[in-house]
């Protein structure tokens, strides 16, 4: 199946559940798609043309939100997709966007720094016309950064020769990006944790975590965790995990010189695959896709399921996951920390009142563990697994949108 027709599935089962299947036809589409093929000034004095898309799925709840990827594998399809993921996502996390997503067909390991400054700036000129401060709002994604995100607001504030700083987020702090930016989605994931173990009268000491991943999602929750007072006691990286079945404290994972990513192998060495199957309260993959798979389901021993990366569960997996009682937090509500926090600088370029990050950090506390509240409750009214619950709680949220306006 692919991510388009895996998209419109769980928003065609989501809105069925509902009883509003008669919107379907309107949100399996972006309202608005372009494609844009532009000229870019290489090294060697040459101009070469690259094409890129923006999709707006959905601007009924605000303006459109979502990442600009660089990537060989952008297309068309893909960009649909992650859009519709993006406009229930800002719904689910309880923010006032719709969804939007963006994409250039680049392999960025075969350009320039030069080469790529142009091309973002020139990528941001050909949809300029379609973005805007209260239009559709882009943010990093795979293979762009805050230093991006820096140039694109550079060129699009210079176009309209005035500072607009609000047309892009994930901008660096130095540029009007937001404090706390960096941590939000790790603390967020780790916020929803901490909302779980005062729901359920838990007590962190009595806890176990294992994290696969310690990149930029994964490494601020491993260190929250730690700071909740949670034993975290399994931290893996792409080349292996480490174990330490009494918990590791965030010295021992980051002392020995590591490469941003790498976990310092503190503990017992693990497999990848062996962490995914140790027995402890919280299992937090926060790596890459598909790694909970039909194949070793039935193994994951863990009591909740808490998603900080995109897709890190197989649709066979998640039934399998059901069916032996896990509790599941999916990513679309437990990353959405980042998204909220870039929700946050917008508001600040807005406003031009600039926050502490402790102050950014406990408005994201309390929006996310309140949109966890929220699908919390989704969950038992409706009586569903846990990611059907966030896509029935998004689902509701934008058809709610469309209706207070008698849309169809
Ligand atoms: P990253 O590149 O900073 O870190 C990835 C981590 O995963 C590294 O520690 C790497 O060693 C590890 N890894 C890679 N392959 C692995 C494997 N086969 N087994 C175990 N570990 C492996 O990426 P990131 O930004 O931290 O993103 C991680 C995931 O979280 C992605 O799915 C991303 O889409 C999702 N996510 C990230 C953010 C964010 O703000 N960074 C927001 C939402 C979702």
């Amino acid at each position: 199946m692919s991510e388009l027709e895996d998209a419109r599935q769980n928003l065609e089962e989501a809105l069925n559940a509902i009883g509003k299947e008669e919107y379907y036809d309107h949100l399996k589409h972006p309202e608005r798609f372009v494609e844009v093929n532009f000229p870019v000034s290489m090294d060697d004095g040459s101009k070469k043309v690259f094409t890129g898309y923006r999709s707006q799925h959905s601007t009924v709840r605000g303006p459109g939100k979502g990442g600009i990827r660089f990537s060989p594998n952008v297309n068309e399809e893909e960009v649909k997709a992650l859009s519709i993921w993006m406009s229930l996502k800002c719904a689910v996390a309880d923010i006032p966007y719709g969804g939007a997503k963006g994409g250039v067909i680049v392999d960025t390991e075969e350009i320039s720094h030069a080469e790529e400054e142009r091309l973002s700036r020139r990528y941001i000129d050909a949809i300029a016309e379609v973005i805007g401060v209260n239009h559709d709002v882009p943010a990093p994604d795979m293979n762009t950064t805050s230093k991006h995100m820096a140039w694109m607001m550079d060129e699009y504030s210079s176009d309209n020769r005035e500072h607009r700083p609000g047309v892009i987020t994930g901008k660096p702090v130095e540029a009007f990006g937001s404090e706390g930016r960096d941590v939000a989605t790790g603390y967020g994931a780790a916020y929803v944790i901490e909302r779980i173990i005062e729901d359920e009268n838990l007590n962190p000491d009595e806890l176990t975590a294992a994290i696969q991943g310690f990149g930029n999602a994964a490494s601020p929750a491993v260190k929250k965790l730690i700071d909740m007072g949670v034993n975290v006691v399994a931290v893996s990286d792409h080349i292996g995990a480490t174990y330490n079945e009494n918990g590791f404290t965030r010295e021992e994972l980051t002392s020995c010189d590591n490469d941003p990513g790498i976990v310092c192998k503190a503990g017992e060495d693990l497999e990848n695959g062996e962490l995914l199957e140790l027995e402890v309260d919280f299992l937090v993959p926060a790596a890459i896709e598909n790694v909970i798979t039909e194949e070793n389901a039935d193994n994951v021993s863990a009591d909740y399921v808490v998603e900080i990366a995109n897709g890190p569960t197989t649709r066979e997996a998640d039934e399998i996951l059901e069916e032996k009682d896990i509790t599941m937090v999916p990513g679309i509500l437990a990353n959405s920390g980042g998204v909220t926090v870039s929700y946050y600088e917008w508001v600040q370029n807005r406003t031009g009142e600039y926050w502490t990050k402790e102050e950014v950090l406990e408005r994201l506390r309390e929006n996310i563990q309140n949109a966890y509240e929220q699908f919390r409750q989704v969950q038992e009214e409706e009586d569903v697994y846990g990611r059907q619950a966030a896509y029935i709680m998004g689902a509701r949220k934008i058809v709610e949108a469309l209706e207070s306006r008698e849309y169809m």
